[in-house]
Order: structure tokens, then C-alpha cells, then sequence
């Protein structure tokens, strides 16, 4: 195996990989009281703001931090991979750390950008494709069942799982959220 094909396995395998990893987090971290931080910050506040329906959609400017994970939560996730995908290359004796740590990192972003793209709706050309669509429903459904549809990314661990709800409808983004969302550049003036 050359050096580049053991990097593009890696790279696939924890995309996959990840999509587990997003189901036991957002499962048992962020909707189970083991830890208050994640379970208070989105079980009772982002649920609490964002809930089903026209409320699924970002309604005060002062909730947009309550849509994003705090900044730091992105390098405490991949660097707690960092010494087990180390120690999965000693192990295979197969070079897969970059590809890994690259999926990992594409899959964090993917979340997160995804996410917010789904509650603060701006009739950006992703929102339009079909794989968007889908997934948004996929996710206002969460909203409305918190223990189904429990990937954001890639529903993958939902259809192993068990977990995954159809969702047929797309919620329309009302009228009045078109008109009036205007976002500042400067995401620090926002109140929070
Ligand atoms: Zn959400
Ligand atoms: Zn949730």
C-alpha cells in the first residue's frame, strides 16, 4: 500500500467513523445529565430556544451563540483523537493520521456549519440542493424527537442504530424570518 491510498482509508474510515462518534456525544453527552456543561448548554438551552416548527428558526439575533458549539469544544474533541488515531497508526503500521485527523476536522466543520445554515436560514446556494433539504428535515425531526435523528452530518449511526425518523416535510422558513434576517459581520457585537 503506497502512503497516499493508507491516508485516503484513513480519511474515509473516520468520516465514517465520525458519524458514531457525533450519535454516543449528541446521545449521551448532550441529552443525558452525565455532564451538566453539554447536557445544559444544548439539551435545555439549544432545544429550549429551538424547538419545532416556526421556532425552529433563529427568532432573536441574541440566541445565535446558543446555534454554535463554544469555540473551544473543536480543539478539545480532535486533540482527544490525536493519540488514539497515533496509536491506531502504530498499531496497523499504516500511515492514516493526516487522512484521519483531516475527516475528523472536515466532519467538526461539516456540524457545525451545516447546523447553523439549518436554524439561520439565508437562501445561501446550499440550502437549495437536495442533500440539504433532506438533512434539514432530518434535523428539524430531532427538534421535535430529541432521542431520534441524532447525526447531523451523516445519518448513518441513525439507520444502525435504529434511531433514524423519516422526515417527508421540510419546514418552510417563514416569511417574515426572510424578511428581516440581517446578520452583522461582526458576530461579537451580538448580544449574548
Ligand atoms: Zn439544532
Ligand atoms: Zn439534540
Amino acid at each position: 500500500m503506497t502512503f497516499h491510498f493508507t491516508e485516503v482509508a484513513g480519511f474515509i474510515s473516520l468520516f465514517f467513523y465520525a458519524s458514531f462518534f457525533e450519535w454516543v456525544l449528541h446521545r449521551f453527552l448532550m441529552h443525558q445529565p452525565i455532564w451538566s456543561y453539554p447536557f445544559k448548554s444544548h439539551a435545555l438551552i439549544h432545544h429550549g430556544i429551538f424547538r419545532s416548527g416556526p421556532t425552529y428558526f433563529l427568532t432573536h439575533d441574541e440566541d445565535l451563540k446558543k446555534v454554535r458549539f463554544a469555540w473551544w469544544n473543536a480543539p478539545l474533541i480532535l486533540g482527544l483523537h490525536v493519540p488514539l488515531l497515533l496509536w491506531i497508526q502504530d498499531l496497523l503500521q499504516m500511515n492514516i493520521f493526516f487522512g484521519g485527523m483531516a475527516a475528523l476536522g472536515l466532519y467538526y466543520f461539516l456540524y457545525e456549519y451545516l447546523h447553523f445554515c439549518m436554524h439561520v436560514p439565508k437562501e445561501r446556494w446550499i440550502e437549495k440542493t437536495a442533500w440539504f433539504s433532506w438533512l434539514d428535515s432530518h434535523h428539524h425531526m430531532h427538534h421535535k424527537r430529541h432521542y431520534n435523528n441524532l447525526n447531523v452530518v451523516l445519518p448513518l449511526a441513525d439507520l444502525v442504530f435504529g434511531t433514524l425518523v423519516p422526515a417527508r416535510d421540510r419546514i418552510a422558513v417563514p416569511e417574515r424570518r426572510r424578511r428581516t434576517l440581517t446578520l452583522t459581520p461582526t458576530m461579537g457585537q451580538i448580544r449574548s
